[in-house]
């Protein structure tokens, strides 16, 4: 299938830089507010935010047949919910209006200042109510290193772990956009050296530097996914900070997975990427060993190309980049978790949203979280500022940022940042 949008020799008649994020070929949503506008439905070109509302109000989208109030609302959910067909028909619409050579928009000056807005004039909102949300372990270096870590550097992997995608149910009403600070978490720990356990805020925060997708079309109780389905069932993807306390999740862990060392804030990127714009990115997964279950094979190139990076700014210095990785060390594919989530029959709605977990890659500048960095703290980073880390401080702002290039366009998206408080 060609998908209009993706076309890699569009250029647009409104400026892009070579390293935007946002080109001609990414077109993203989100939902934006300023002084004027409670909350629209939004796509981006370049350093502009375009308001889908006010373009629907001009009948830009007349012959989509979308009632324009799907993009009155404060979350893309309904939007979504029309299905692929339209929001892909809608998008290819966009691109159309943006090319170059379309005169539609370009030529009709007054209407740019109620539809373009500049990215530093409006506030980006959580793109979707997500409804229910999962957290994976599907990246075989992240694993391993935990398993090295905490176990057995010979076992490290547990004997389930190429046979599942691990999953564990997490937390919604705690996930924020980017750009929402959150309080260092207080709870219970237990240091290795101490008999009883003790109350006080963690000391051991970290990042996990993950992606999640958006799930785009419902299925009822009963139903089940498969991986040559999946990608239907996927509407795209955000950029997925998995903020995890360590000391906390350490005692708490045994017997049924993390609980408050997780729930208390998950931050995600605004914009979300759909899995069309992603597509000239896929690339090969890993050569699965042992043979996967038959429902969990899959063909084809489903793993995606997303260069990722970790920054951590101090307080009044400069972001210090301490973590590369890429999303294809995925072990597991999205197609497999949602293979494997619904084979069961578990239903998924549209705005849930499926974590990827914490992506490492093979090198030690690819490890996606301090825990791993630091090497459980014996190893601590140097930033710019002179400063040492083995965990995150107070006021520690984290940025992850990623993008996908091949030899004709760049697509990225955007932020993923949040400043860590002190704890209340
Ligand atoms: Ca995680």
């Amino acid at each position: 299938m060609t998908i209009k949008a993706n076309n890699p020799v569009l250029t647009s008649w409104i400026t892009v830089n070579a390293n935007s994020d946002f080109p001609i070929q990414n077109l993203p949503f989100g939902i934006y507010s300023d002084a004027d506008t409670k909350h629209h439905a939004c796509s981006a070109i370049g350093n502009y935010a375009i308001d889908l509302y006010e373009l629907a109000d001009l009948g830009y989208f007349q012959q989509l047949n979308i009632n324009k109030e799907v993009f009155n609302n404060p979350y893309l959910n309904d939007f979504i919910e029309l299905g692929k067909s339209t929001t892909r028909a809608l998008r290819d619409r966009l691109s159309e209006l943006l090319s170059a050579d379309n005169k539609e928009l370009q030529d009709n000056k007054e209407v740019f200042n109620r539809v373009f807005k500049p990215h530093s004039a409006i506030k980006l909102l959580l793109p979707v109510k997500v409804g229910d949300y999962t957290d994976f372990y599907s990246s075989i270096d992240h694993a391993t290193n935990i398993g090295t870590m905490i176990r057995d550097p010979k076992n490290a992997l547990m004997p389930n772990w190429k046979y599942i995608p691990v999953g564990y149910h997490g937390r919604a009403s705690s996930i924020t956009v980017s750009g929402t600070p959150l309080h260092r978490p207080t709870g219970q720990m237990k240091p290795a050296d101490a008999e009883v356990p003790t109350f006080g805020p963690c000391r051991l925060l970290d990042f996990e530097l993950e992606t999640a997708y958006i799930i785009g079309k419902s299925t009822k109780l009963g139903e089940r996914i498969s991986t040559e389905d999946a990608d239907d069932y996927i509407f795209g993807m955000v950029l997925f900070n998995d903020w995890s306390a360590r000391d906390i999740q350490t005692w708490e862990y045994i017997p049924l997975g993390p609980f408050l060392s997780k729930n208390f804030a998950s931050t995600i990127s605004p914009w979300i990427v759909t899995l069309d714009a992603l597509e000239p990115y896929r690339t090969e997964g890993y050569v699965q060993e042992p043979k996967v279950f038959p429902y969990l094979e899959y063909t084809g190139h489903k793993n995606v190309d997303i260069k990722l990076q970790v920054s951590i700014q101090p307080e009044n210095a400069t972001p210090t980049v301490i973590c590369d990785s890429n999303y294809k060390y995925m072990y597991w594919t999205m197609e497999q978790q949602l293979a494997h989530h619904t084979v069961n029959g578990c239903n998924v709605n549209v705005g849930d949203m499926m974590g990827s977990g914490t992506i490492s890659g093979p090198q030690p500048h690819e490890y996606g979280s301090m825990m791993e960095l630091s090497w459980k703290g014996t190893k601590p980073l140097t930033l710019n500022d002179g400063t040492e880390r083995k965990f995150i401080n107070d006021n520690d702002t984290v940025i992850l940022t990623g993008y996908c290039q091949n030899d004709k366009v760049r697509i990225g998206f955007g932020e993923c940042k949040a400043k860590v408080l002190p704890a209340i």
